[in-house]
């Protein structure tokens, strides 16, 4: 084990509450958490009743639990919503309160189980829980999501290692990605929120109208949405407070106009999706359509994301990421998005944010589309960055200017 390990969990969860959801004195702090991360949750409590924590409340979530009630509970339970859990939530959220989750991917929790019980559990969680994900999807309240290994993650991760050194290896990679390795983590993250923060004014004062992007085996030009913002990892919630609902987060993004992609683009890492890796695809785009596919591995589950809709044909997010990063740094593929999207540009299949043009959080859909942004049911990010990547802005007159060479920011 790291010698330095007690030091940089307590940095980690620092960073959870006063970067993260960015905790003010007398606010209430909910921990969603896995019982698995019980040393975890105790750690964070001290911190945010430091931080001047009116109340730390702690739903737990347990897998074995959830389990046990989609294997023996009757049919038709599964339409009830969590009316206690929501109850909670709903005085929390009045009650000016920040929500930090705790999330341990296991992604075989449910195999084996109807998926007709899962969906409708789903849909009655979602809707009896309506504040709160209304709450994060308009960054009404600070919220933030911090990973925790699991067994099931650092076996997928280092399957290669002993068993007994796989947890520690992971631990590492999360403190090393996060920052929370740092003399200072906090005033890192201050410094790197800054530089991102610089980056998205800059490209929105360039006001460019496509990127093209050059790499061995990418020829690709997508054309930004009407009067699209570029948007960096930290958000605003009603009261005025900044927070950072992504740890970590290396990204600037935006979202493409729907019908404006046109060319060939080549995947640089597999993509983890519905619990299949695709790998070393490629898509040809014309009129912002994927006309064309190839993918070495996992091509039946590509077409099967391709088909969800119409919308999972175009895209919807174009993001930033240099190839020199914390994350990249490690030299490791997490499987888990919310690592290996930050470690590499990438852009998504699927819908655009409502918050990438200006005015959008209060548009409707047909004022969305009409700026050019893309709706469907999915949103898929996957990973087009690499050391040989050039990334040229084409100004409305047609003029270019370097925006990445070799990878990184040449801006
Ligand atoms: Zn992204
Ligand atoms: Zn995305």
């Amino acid at each position: 084990m790291n010698p330095q390990f007690e030091t940089y969990l307590h940095n980690y969860v620092r960073l959870g509450v006063r970067v993260g959801v960015n905790l003010q004195p007398g606010q209430s702090l909910v921990i969603q958490a896995p019982t698995t991360a019980l040393e975890l949750v105790r750690l964070a409590a001290k911190e945010a009743y430091a931080a001047g924590a009116r109340y730390v409340h702690v739903e737990w979530n347990d897998d074995p639990l959830t389990r046990i009630r989609y294997e023996m509970a009757p049919e038709e339970s599964f339409g009830d919503g969590p009316a206690l859990r929501a109850h909670n939530y709903d005085r929390l959220i009045e009650r000016d309160a920040a929500f930090l989750s705790l999330v341990s991917a296991n992604p075989d929790l449910l195999t084996g189980i109807d998926p007709d019980r899962v969906q409708r559990a789903t849909k009655a969680m979602r809707s009896a829980m309506s504040n709160f994900y209304d709450g994060v999807r308009t960054d009404k309240f600070s919220w933030s999501i911090l990973a925790v290994p699991s067994e099931v993650w650092a076996d997928k991760m280092f399957g290669h290692e002993p068993a007994e050194k796989r947890m520690g290896l992971l631990w590492d990679a999360i403190f090393q990605a996060t920052r929370a390795d740092r003399d200072d983590p906090v005033g890192a993250w201050t410094a790197h929120l800054k530089q991102l923060q610089e980056k998205s004014d800059y490209l929105n004062g360039k006001r460019y109208r496509a990127l093209h992007y050059v790499a061995p085996g990418t020829d690709l030009v997508v054309e930004l949405a009407d009067d699209h913002l570029w948007v960096a990892g930290d958000s605003i919630n009603e009261k005025g407070t900044m927070f950072v609902a992504n740890m970590p987060t290396e990204e600037v993004f935006t979202a493409p106009k729907k019908d404006g992609v046109n060319g060939t683009v080549r995947s640089t890492k597999p993509l983890n999706y519905a619990g299949t890796l695709i790998e070393d695809f490629a898509f040809t785009f014309k009129d912002g359509k994927i006309v064309d596919f190839a993918a070495a591995k996992g091509g039946e589950t590509l077409q099967r994301l391709l088909d969800t809709d119409e919308g999972a044909r175009y895209l919807g997010e174009a993001a930033l990421v240099p190839h020199r990063s914390p994350i990249s740094d490690t030299g490791l593929i997490f499987y888990n998005t919310l690592f290996d999207e930050n470690a590499s540009n990438h852009l998504a299949i699927g819908s655009a944010y409502a918050f990438s043009v200006e005015g959008g959080k209060s548009m409707t859909k047909e004022q969305l589309a009409a700026k050019g942004l893309n709706d469907s049911l999915t949103h898929v990010d996957f990973m087009i960055g690499s050391a040989d990547m050039s990334i040229d802005g084409i100004a409305a007159d047609g003029s270019r200017e370097p925006i990445f060479r070799g990878g990184n920011w040449a801006i």
